[in-house]
């Protein structure tokens, strides 16, 4: 079977071991969000393709959600001494190998693609990781800041401000001009299923359904399309999507992310939506059901992945 999961960072990562687990054997290609990514110190960081390339090899650091695990921070302390900004992103020293690894690839000319499969040679994750584009597209947070109006970086907004700060909108930068990487809209063409992950419906889902041909080859995927709800009894489970919903206009709830993303029979995303077993939603044309949704482990996660392929197996 083929399999096509669309996946932002620690909620993708953790899904996405469900999926593995669920269906050894199976064709499994993730197209993860690259609105996250950023340049630091001269590096291309892409934090939801390195959560899930982690958690999947399982060298993640559970406790602390992202980065490796037995991280050192020798080098985070030098640049802190020498006053190198911006020094709120944490920046691990074996993490930083393989951002060194990533900005030298893509300086010598090859995709994110590319390089992103080059650095799964080492990790083996067992899923096929793609990035939704190849092309640069950086999420932005219009604020005010400093008595003025302002666009800040993602990442300024969610690590430096954790998302505190008011925003009155998202912008994708480069989104317009960015093409869909190959791979991930061949995934989604060619698969039996596509799920898409419980991650944050704005910046992450959100974010790879803006690039051009993304949302449309899930619209008219011919495979069943089935959701995972990231927000349990009006809240994420982790994380600050309860920050980034309201900014536009989706009510925080299982039922207002599913009415969201809507069913394919109205051009919308879904076939199938699963919420957890506290909450209840209807979501017109929609086959909703509520199973538990807490991830505490591969377990869990693949029990969520088995009842979503159910509901896909029953609409195919
Ligand atoms: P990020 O890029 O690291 O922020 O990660 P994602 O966008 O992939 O996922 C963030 C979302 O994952 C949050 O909105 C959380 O609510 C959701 N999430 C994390 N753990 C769980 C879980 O155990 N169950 C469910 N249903 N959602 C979860
Ligand atoms: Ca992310």
């Amino acid at each position: 079977m083929k399999i096509a999961v669309l996946a932002g960072g620690i909620g993708g990562a953790r899904f996405l071991r469900g999926v593995r687990a669920a269906c050894p054997g199976d064709d499994i290609t993730a197209v993860v969000n690259t609105g996250d990514d950023v340049t630091l110190h001269g590096l291309r960081i892409c934090p939801d393709l390195d959560s899930v390339m982690y958690t999947l090899a399982g060298v993640h650091d559970g406790e602390r959600g992202w980065g490796r695990k037995g991280e050192t921070w020798r080098i985070k302390e030098e640049l802190t001494v020498y006053g190198a900004e911006p020094t709120w992103f944490q920046l691990g020293d074996l993490d930083i190998a393989t951002h060194l690894v990533r900005t030298r690839m893509l300086d010598a000319g090859f995709s994110l693609s590319d390089v992103t499969a080059a650095l799964c040679e080492r990790w083996q994750p067992g899923v096929s990781l793609v990035p939704m584009s190849d092309d640069r597209c950086e999420t932005h947070v219009i604020v005010h800041l400093e008595g003025a109006r302002r666009a800040i970086h993602f990442q300024e907004w969610w690590v430096k401000h954790r998302a505190g700060l008011p925003a009155e909108a998202f912008v994708q930068v480069g989104l317009d001009e960015a093409a869909p990487a190959p791979a991930a809209l061949a995934a989604i063409s060619a698969a039996d299923v596509v799920l898409v992950a419980p991650s944050n419906p704005v910046v992450s889902i959100g974010t790879i359904l803006g690039v051009a041909g993304i949302r449309d080859a899930v619209v008219t995927a011919a495979a069943p399309v089935v959701g995972v709800s990231p927000i349990v009894a009006g809240a994420p489970v982790r994380g600050m999507a309860d920050a980034c919903l309201p900014v536009i206009g989706v009510d925080v709830s299982a039922e207002g992310v599913g009415r969201h993303y809507g069913a394919r029979s109205a051009g919308g995303l879904l076939d199938g939506w699963l919420i957890h077993d506290t909450d209840s939603a209807t979501v017109p044309g929609v086959d909703v059901r509520a199973i538990p949704l807490m991830m505490t482990d591969d377990d869990d996660a693949a029990a969520m992945v088995r009842v979503a392929l159910e509901i896909a197996d029953a609409l195919a």
